[in-house]
């Protein structure tokens, strides 16, 4: 066992058992659809999680390709007549691959390093955004992307079109604060920043308390939040998550909130789940039942409540891609599409097969750059049937996907988060000081 997995981390029989084989998932897996291969479908790779669980097969390089090329999106959940929890299955799966084999070292130090430190360090965050900022600003980026536009990178020039902006400053020194609703107060509500968000996307977490504001909420960010867990979740080191969930967990109990809010269809899942997650702790479990039932995706909790219609118009076409964890995750998917219906002058285009993943997947874009890389190229000649300027979604991840979608395969469509929307159009109400 290794030291970030206990010894219930594997995929349980049960889940297992609920697979009837019938294949009406296949169509909704983007590895399937791309590749045609059933070991990457997920009926396949159950039936590999089936072989091992039974010692018919063992945990070698074959199966845990096929896992790892697995983006878990979750689409097949969606998809499954048999109502197979597919997500926990590959979670599990990846975190009994971690307790069967070591890496090699220096795997193994950045993994530490990243997951054990980097992610839930405000210190080491504001260190790494405050260089990618001078790396962005000292011409260094413009002149590797000029190189990377005539393949003079390699691999290299594909990963840093997805790297990240740094957005100082960092939302980091609004943590513990309190803002107060706008009019009256109707709505108590906490907000967790995320992690890496705090960095890259300190805008959006100012909009999305912005926008709670202009509904009626009073929003604290509590102070003792960290990372959700959700990336070490995916890559099979549920332990490290257990420990950010207790950290989570403890800094929102302490409040009176009516929910907890997230601007990160990735992160929400993982929030969402924490029940689970927890489920063996007997001093936390309770409590993480009790926090996942106060847990809201952002367009979750606008969409429910009486939304402030005082907008003005957003002129632009636009097309909504879904985040799988929110679509698929956390079968959120009406909810943005009635938001952005309510902003005057927007008009929203489907794009065909909007709910299959982008390639983006948490880090699967820099693991399995390849396959992202061929699932971006194909979101977009959807994306591009529509016509649309503005590419809008709701999370993080996914918009830094299909920004580098837009500049590498698009027609110069801009990407927006939902709120992002809903704070333009608050800001151009009239009587607003933006509007005047
Ligand atoms: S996961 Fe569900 S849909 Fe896919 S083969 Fe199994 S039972 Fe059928
Ligand atoms: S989670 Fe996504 S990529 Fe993985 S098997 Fe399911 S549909 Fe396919």
């Amino acid at each position: 066992m290794g030291a970030f997995t206990v010894a219930s981390d594997h995929p349980k029989q049960a889940d297992l058992d609920r697979c009837v084989h019938c294949g009406l998932c296949l169509n909704a897996c983007p590895t399937y659809r791309e590749l045609g291969v059933e070991m990457d479908s997920p009926r396949g790779r159950i039936y590999q999680m089936v072989q091992v669980a039974s010692d018919a097969a063992r945990i070698g390089p074959s199966y845990i390709e096929h896992i790892e090329l697995c983006l878990a999106c979750r689409g097949c959940e969606t998809a499954c007549p048999s109502g197979v929890r597919y997500g926990r299955l590959v979670e599990a799966a990846r975190a009994q691959i971690e307790s069967a084999i070591r890496r090699p070292l220096a795997a193994r130090l950045v993994r530490r390093f990243v997951f054990g430190r980097l992610l839930s360090s405000p210190r080491l965050l504001t260190a790494a955004g405050s260089a990618a900022y001078l790396y962005q600003v000292s011409g260094m980026q413009r002149a590797l992307r000029a190189l990377a536009r005539f393949r003079l990178l390699g691999k290299l020039g594909d990963l840093e079109q997805l790297a990240p902006a740094a957005e100082p400053p960092f939302f980091f020194s609004q943590i513990g604060k309190v803002f107060p609703a706008e009019g009256e107060r109707r709505h108590r509500v906490a907000f967790l920043a995320g992690c890496l968000a705090n960095v890259c996307f300190a805008r959006l977490n100012e909009a999305t308390v912005r926008v709670l504001r202009k509904n009626g909420c009073e929003v604290t960010v509590p102070e003792g939040q960290t990372c959700c867990g959700a990336l070490h979740v995916h890559s099979g080191l549920p332990e490290y998550a257990r420990g950010l969930a207790r950290r989570n967990i403890d800094a929102v109990l302490s409040g009176n909130y009516d929910a907890v809010i997230t601007n990160a269809g990735g992160c929400g899942s993982t929030l969402k789940e924490y029940d689970e997650l927890l489920e063996h702790d007997p001093a936390y479990a309770r409590k993480a039942r009790r926090f996942t039932s106060l847990m809201r995706d952002v367009n979750e909790f606008l969409a429910a409540i009486d939304l402030n219609r005082e907008m003005g118009p957003v002129a632009a076409t636009a097309t909504y891609q879904d985040s799988c964890h929110l679509a698929h995750g956390q079968r959120v998917r009406a909810a943005p599409r009635k938001l952005l219906s309510e902003v005057p002058g927007l008009e929203l285009r489907e794009m065909p097969l909007s709910d299959i993943c982008c390639g983006s997947a948490g880090i699967y874009n820099v693991l399995q750059n390849e396959m992202s890389q061929q699932l971006l190229g194909k979101k977009m000649e959807s994306v591009n049937s529509t016509g649309a300027s503005l590419i809008v979604t709701a999370n993080p991840g996914c918009m830094l996907q299909l920004q580098a979608g837009a500049r590498l395969h698009g027609q110069g469509q801009r990407v927006a988060h939902v709120i992002e929307v809903l704070d333009e159009a608050y800001s151009r109400a009239a009587g607003s000081p933006a509007a005047k």
